[in-house]
């Protein structure tokens, strides 16, 4: 992975240039932001850079054969961990080794990707995913291993607050004092869950959403029509994965869109029928689209929370497309019934997850809702 491969984050490049042009790059680094961000892929591209035997002031080289090796992700000392949980015919003492080819093909497709993606994968999404006790002292070993290449030996940790507590503290000494040449990058979505003895022994470097021309200016670079790149930049607010769902598949959530409007129509009048409608195309709709589908409401009640702070009238092209009025609704979310709109969704999504039944849940959301729509700001 190369830097100019990691769309935006110019700030953050610059950062972690600079830092190693003064030697002043720590053996143990936090990247944390929101999720959504491209943070993975920058400590990809951090990490060929360092190990890139001819690296260039803004770039490595690309040609070395470390550079080789990390493009096909082959580079003998780099490591990575990252939560699981158990899926069936594991072996009883398990770690991150055991996942390793599902997880090189799995962030060998994305820039961006988020945990349920990756719980999707391995078919897991409804357990409890950790990193345990065997897989930090798995890292342990690997560091303590002479490298292989010549070049530095890295361990890109995805998600530490997943890190069981005892795992996490095995790690510390490691932190503190890696063995020679060894680099660990943690990227973390949340930080106030990770042990404050973690985040004290790290560098931190905080990765900030892409702007909307920046997610714009990326899609259209690998290759989306100007016209769907616009929309899908400014739907997602500066989520690059939603942005690329939406750019690749834009009737899909031009059909969510419908739904959602259809929904909140049935709602605010009260219509039962109307809303029975809704649930039995929703309950249609297989598990991921269900997901996909809420979490895209969210972001339009998220975006019709922010008009008032926006002072202006709310730009949202798959609305416009549908000739729903965002902001004829966003006049009927306020104070008073906002933020509990907003739990209602939230609780629908978690309900989702853990295999509820759509029906059910999404009727019970529906009545909440009519509720809620028709409370009078005070
Ligand atoms: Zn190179």
């Amino acid at each position: 992975m190369l830097f100019k491969d990691v769309p935006g984050l110019q700030e953050e490049k610059k950062k972690l240039l600079d830092s190693v042009r003064r030697a002043h790059n720590s053996h143990a680094q936090l990247f944390y932001g929101l999720s959504g961000t491209a943070s993975f892929s920058l400590a990809l591209a951090y990490a060929q850079y360092l190990a890139c035997k001819n690296p260039g002031d803004e770039d490595s080289c690309g040609v070395c054969n470390h550079c080789k090796q990390f493009q096909k992700l082959s580079y003998p000392d780099l490591h990575f961990s990252f939560p699981f949980a158990r899926v069936a015919g594991a072996p009883r003492e398990l770690n991150c080794e055991y996942f390793q080819k599902d997880w090189l093909e799995f962030i060998d497709k994305r820039l961006v990707f988020g945990l349920n993606d990756w719980l999707n994968q391995l078919d897991v999404a409804n357990k409890q995913a950790q990193i345990n006790v065997d897989e930090a002292t798995r890292l342990i070993q690997k560091l303590n291993l002479k490298s292989y290449s010549g070049g530095p030996k890295f361990i890109i940790l995805y998600l530490p607050e997943y890190l069981h507590p005892s795992a996490a503290n095995k790690l510390l000494k490691t932190l503190e004092e890696p063995s020679d040449n060894s680099i660990i990058l943690l990227i973390s979505e949340n930080t106030e869950r990770l042990l404050q003895t973690i985040t004290s022994r790290c560098q931190k470097l905080y990765i900030s959403r892409p702007s909307e021309v920046e997610l714009r200016e990326h899609l259209q670079s690998i290759g989306i029509t100007e016209e769907a790149a616009r929309t899908a930049s400014s739907v997602a607010q500066g989520q690059l994965d939603l942005a690329l769902k939406i750019a690749q598949d834009s009737d899909r959530y031009l059909s969510f869109g419908r739904l959602f409007q259809n929904w909140m129509r049935g709602c605010y009048s009260a219509k039962v029928k109307e809303i029975f409608a809704f649930v039995d195309e929703f309950a249609a709709l297989d598990k991921e689209s269900q997901k996909e589908a809420l979490r895209f409401f969210l972001q339009t009640l998220e975006l019709a929370f922010s008009k008032p702070r926006m002072n202006g009238s709310l730009q949202h092209p798959i609305y416009q497309n549908l000739s729903f009025k965002l902001d004829g609704f966003a006049s009927v979310l306020h104070t008073l019934n906002s933020k509990t709109a907003y739990d209602v969704l939230e609780q629908a999504i978690h309900d989702l997850s853990r295999n509820g039944n759509a029906k059910i849940i999404l009727s019970d959301a529906s009545f909440k809702f009519s509720n809620l729509l028709r409370v009078k700001e005070a």
